[in-house]
Order: C-alpha cells, then sequence, then structure tokens
C-alpha cells in the first residue's frame, strides 16, 4: 500500500454508520493506505459496522463498551493478539441521556453527569493508557470536541461541561505521553447530522446559524473532518500535540450574527 499513512495500524472507536464522524475519518486514512481495526458499542451495531469495516478491507471488528473497564480490556487484548503494536487511535466516542440535551443545564442529574463524564471524557484517557502500552515507536490519538466547551450553545448543556474536561484531558495527555513520541489532539467539529447529533434540542436550528454565520458560510462535512484528522494522526502533524483543532468553517472565530445572514 502507498500513501501518507502506508505501514501505519489504527483503531477507530465510534463508528455507528456511515453518517457517523468516524466514518470521514476512517476513510480519508484508509485512502491513504491505513490498516484499520473497529470497536462498535453492542450487539445491534455489529452489523451496520462490519459491512462499513470490509468496505475499507478491514475485518478487525472487535465489541466494546467504554463504561466497562473489563470490556476495554477485551478489546486491547484482542489487538495485542492480532496486531501487537499500535499508530493510531480515533475516539469518537460521547454520549449523555438525550433528555438533559435541552432545557436547562441547571438540571442536570448527578446520575447523568456522573454517566456523561465517564463515557465521553473517561473513557479517552482509558483508552489512551491502554494504547500508549502498544506504540513502543510513539503514535498519535485524537478524539472529538465540539464548540460547546468553550463557550455556552443552547441545549450543549452536560455535554459543554464534558467537552471541557475533555479538551483539558488532551493538554494533560499530551504531556504524559509526548516523553514517548505519542502526540494527543482533538479536533473540534462544526455541527454534522450524526446520530448523536440528533439527540440535541433544536440541531437542525444551530446547524442553518452555523451555516450562515461562519466564514465560509457552509457547514462543515465528514470529509473536511476527515482530512484534518489525515493531518493529525500522520507525519504532517508531527510537530503538533495537546492542540484543540477547530474544523468548523471557522465559526469560533466570529463574534455577531453575520451582517448578510438572513432572521431564522
Ligand atoms: P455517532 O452517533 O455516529 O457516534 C457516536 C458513537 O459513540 C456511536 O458509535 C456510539 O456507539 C458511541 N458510543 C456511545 N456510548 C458508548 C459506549 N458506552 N461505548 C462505546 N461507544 C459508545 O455521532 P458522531 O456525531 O459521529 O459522534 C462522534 C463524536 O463526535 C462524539 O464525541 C461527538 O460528541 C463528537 N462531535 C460531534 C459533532 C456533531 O455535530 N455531530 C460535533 C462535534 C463533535
Amino acid at each position: 500500500k502507498q500513501g501518507l499513512m502506508a505501514g501505519k495500524r489504527g483503531l477507530v472507536m465510534g463508528l455507528a454508520n456511515d453518517k457517523s464522524i468516524a466514518w470521514g475519518i476512517a476513510r480519508a486514512v484508509a485512502a491513504e493506505g491505513a490498516e484499520l481495526a473497529f470497536s462498535y458499542q453492542g450487539e445491534a451495531l455489529k452489523k451496520r459496522v462490519e459491512p462499513l469495516a470490509q468496505q475499507l478491507g478491514s475485518s478487525l471488528v472487535l465489541p466494546c463498551d467504554v463504561s466497562d473497564e473489563s470490556s476495554i480490556d477485551a478489546l486491547f487484548q484482542s489487538l495485542g493478539q492480532e496486531w501487537g503494536s499500535l499508530d493510531f487511535v480515533v475516539h469518537a466516542i460521547g454520549f449523555s441521556d438525550k433528555e438533559q440535551l435541552r432545557g436547562r443545564y441547571a438540571e442536570t442529574t448527578r446520575d447523568n453527569f456522573l454517566m456523561t463524564m465517564d463515557i465521553s471524557v473517561y473513557s479517552f484517557t482509558a483508552v489512551a493508557r491502554r494504547a500508549a502500552a502498544m506504540m513502543p515507536e510513539g503514535g498519535s490519538l485524537l478524539t472529538l470536541t465540539y464548540y460547546g466547551a468553550e463557550r455556552v450553545m443552547p441545549h450543549y448543556n452536560v455535554m459543554g461541561v464534558a467537552k471541557a474536561a475533555l479538551e483539558a484531558s488532551v493538554r494533560y495527555l499530551a504531556e504524559d505521553l509526548g516523553k514517548d513520541n505519542i502526540r494527543v489532539n482533538a479536533i473540534s467539529a462544526g455541527p454534522i447530522k450524526t446520530l448523536a447529533a440528533s439527540g440535541i434540542g433544536d440541531f437542525r436550528y444551530i446547524m442553518k446559524w452555523n451555516e450562515l454565520n461562519s466564514p465560509l458560510r457552509r457547514n462543515v462535512t465528514q470529509e473536511d473532518v476527515g482530512n484534518s484528522a489525515l493531518y493529525l494522526l500522520s507525519r504532517l502533524g508531527g510537530g503538533v500535540t495537546g492542540e484543540t483543532h477547530h474544523v468548523d468553517a471557522g465559526y469560533h472565530v466570529v463574534g455577531m450574527k453575520a451582517v448578510d445572514a438572513p432572521d431564522i
């Protein structure tokens, strides 16, 4: 195989269907020669993920529920047996109770707060530790975040608090793992219509607002995120770690509604 990712082996976590951000990233790195393994959550997703993996020439499709330590251990044990070493990991996982992704953040329950932090934040640290143990020559770890970590966005609520913690953990992991030549970064993606996103209140309005008010006057695509992920996962991003890289058509630099944006 030829390309920027030739000879590189990577684990992609968080593929649910062909709308998933994980799918955009998997396609971009596979097109550059990466060999991929996929993890999926729960038997129901297995039959969706397997044919997608096959399209990219991968038959290594393994279960992993990141809320369960033994499930993460089992995943890395299988990967160790199949591959021995690993070059990169894509963590495209987040979860919160849909009922609390609308209305007031102030109503967040303790149970949902802890579950959201567990699945959306701690899981990246849990995965990073095990992945690093399989990266004797270094590697690259990537997670997905959103602008709701930095500014208040409608309905994002506890997920915004979780993403802020995720971005902080990217910085701490970058320091811990940098000595082993392992880079750790996040992509802060603009809104994309996926299964997870459809749980967020008024998501269509949020997408429209971003389209009308971002400097590029459009929403980003899975391909946009995939291409930027390729940079961070390949040698092109060799000097970059601890970074939250915005792939959001520039929305994060904007201070107010665009003068030419119509009312919606
Ligand atoms: P998606 O629904 O396609 O992917 C979310 C994935 O998380 C699913 O594959 C699901 O199975 C997995 N997941 C949830 N709980 C899990 C668990 N306990 N164990 C293992 N896997 C679990 O949606 P997506 O939008 O592609 O989400 C991927 C990442 O991108 C998430 O972190 C999300 O917050 C982030 N993100 C999304 C957007 C957007 O607008 N879609 C914007 C910025 C960031």
